[in-house]
């Protein structure tokens, strides 16, 4: 039996920064993989005549762990085309359009009343379980949107910019991934919708991904599903079998699956309550991203449906020619992963029509990562009361297995940054262990 010091299972951000660590600390690592690539949810693939993100697409320089591996690779970013026209849906749900500025002095006022007690809330957002959070968590985005007596049409146009951030219906997100978010960014909402949805990496996550697994030491196996992970009995120590069969002995196993995921391993001894009664209840996110092409070179937009749409945001991303003419492709996002079929190009337009009429779509691409079994999850927000009861717990290993995922961290939970913070943290961890 191959015997090593640290199998990590999953070579997604978190996987590859703490392979990347414990192999640079000497030690003997093997990361086993279930796809034939690495990134995780990020993936960039050539469709639609273009290298598009099919899960993760824009970082920030306010988010330190992805901005210093940004610096490490010598990434650089560019920025997502700006809107000259807004399109949202009012109060009694008809069309709206205007400028952006128009839309941004809608939406001023309740995106900060939304926020407003993040100070004291949530004083670091390093430490997100910290603060008044600990009674507010059993809220949802929808219950604060409930008692703040916004102006109705204000109040359409801020709820729906807040789907679109969570990827699902309000009243299914805690009000801590609004609270969590914005006090990553200082207390600024402004800033908060700046980082989530501004910049890209040049030459996409697989240039940024692809660096790293270069940067790893130990091997990175591909096609390779854990699929058990046995703890000796003394807790120094466990067995990985593969879906082959395969059995590697480690004296410690980093899993890096998220909390939706997670039931795909059977551990033994089985894992701690607190991971078995979230893979139960799932978190909140459950939405879907796509891509679109729309004929010809369309006006720059963006688009705000509300939480009953199939789509909650659909904006212009890029703008490319072929033998059949001029096209943009858009990207949207949908609150409910099971409103959006990629091949259902009528129901697409329907869905278009309803954002942003005066589009005719041609073709379109996407990945439910919601029915991926080695994800289902997009970028986690947590259902009310997720992230105090759980978050602490959720970071502690399990005799000899460890957990790292953007999923349990402190401060980019369920960004990129989030995946990087976790590698960083359960990396120490085993090094100060195996001392
Ligand atoms: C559509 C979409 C858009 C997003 N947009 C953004 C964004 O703009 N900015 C941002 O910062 N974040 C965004 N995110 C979130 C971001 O992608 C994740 O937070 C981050 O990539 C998670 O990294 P991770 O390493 O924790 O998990 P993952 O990337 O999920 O890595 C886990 C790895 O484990 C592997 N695995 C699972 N089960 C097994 C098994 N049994 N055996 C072996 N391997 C296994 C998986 O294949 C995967 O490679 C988005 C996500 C999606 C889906």
């Amino acid at each position: 039996m191959q015997s090593v010091d640290v199998v990590v299972i999953g070579a997604g951000f978190a996987g590859l920064t703490a392979a990347r660590e414990l192999g640079h600390a000497g030690l003997d690592v093997l990361t086993l993989e279930a796809r034939d690539r690495v990134g995780g949810r990020t993936w960039t693939e050539h469709r639609l005549g273009h290298d598009l993100e099919l899960g993760a697409n824009w970082i920030h320089w306010v988010q330190p762990h992805v901005w210093a591996e940004m610096t490490r690779y010598g990434r650089e970013m560019i920025r997502s085309p700006r809107a000259d026209e807004a399109y949202w849906r009012g109060a009694d749900g008809s069309a709206r359009a205007g400028t952006l500025d128009e839309f941004m002095a809608l939406i001023d006022a309740g995106q900060q009343l939304v926020i407003d007690d993040v100070r004291t809330a949530i004083p670091r957002g390093s430490d997100p379980t910290v603060g008044a959070i600990q009674d507010l968590d059993r809220l949802s985005i929808q219950d604060r949107f409930d008692a703040l007596g916004l102006d109705p049409e204000a109040r359409a146009a801020n709820e729906s910019v807040w789907v679109g951030h969570v990827n699902a219906p309000l009243d299914q997100v805690g009000l801590s991934s609004a609270l969590r978010w914005v006090a990553a960014t200082g207390g600024h909402w402004q800033l908060m919708h700046e980082a989530s949805s501004t910049y890209r990496v040049v030459d996409g996550m697989r240039g940024f991904t692809d660096l790293m697994a270069a940067d790893v030491p130990g091997e990175i196996r591909f096609n390779t599903t854990v699929t058990a992970v046995t703890a000796d009995g003394d807790g120094d120590g466990a067995i990985v079998e593969t879906s082959d069969g395969t059995q590697i002995r480690a004296r410690r196993v980093v899993s890096t699956l998220p909390v939706n995921a997670i039931a795909g391993i059977r551990f033994e001894p089985t894992l701690p309550a607190v991971w078995q009664r979230q893979s139960t209840e799932t978190v909140a996110s459950q939405g879907t991203k796509v891509w679109l092409r729309a004929q010809g070179h369309v006006p720059r937009f963006f688009a705000y449906g509300s939480q009953h749409d199939a789509l909650s945001v659909l904006k212009a991303e890029f703008y490319l020619s072929d033998e059949q003419g001029d096209y943009t492709l858009l990207v949207g996002f949908g609150p409910e992963h099971a409103r959006i079929d990629p091949e259902d190009l009528p129901g697409l337009q329907a869905a278009v029509d309803a954002v942003r009429p005066g589009l005719e779509i041609t073709d379109a691409t996407a990945h439910d990562w919601m029915t991926d079994p080695l994800a289902r999850n997009t970028w986690m927000t947590h259902r009310p009361g997720q992230l105090t009861r759980d978050l602490a717990e959720l970071r502690e290993p399990a005799g000899a297995i460890h957990f790292a995922t953007t999923d349990n961290a402190n401060l980019w939970g369920g960004f990129i940054d989030g995946a990087i913070e976790s590698g960083l943290r359960e990396a120490r961890r085993i090094l100060d262990a195996l001392a």
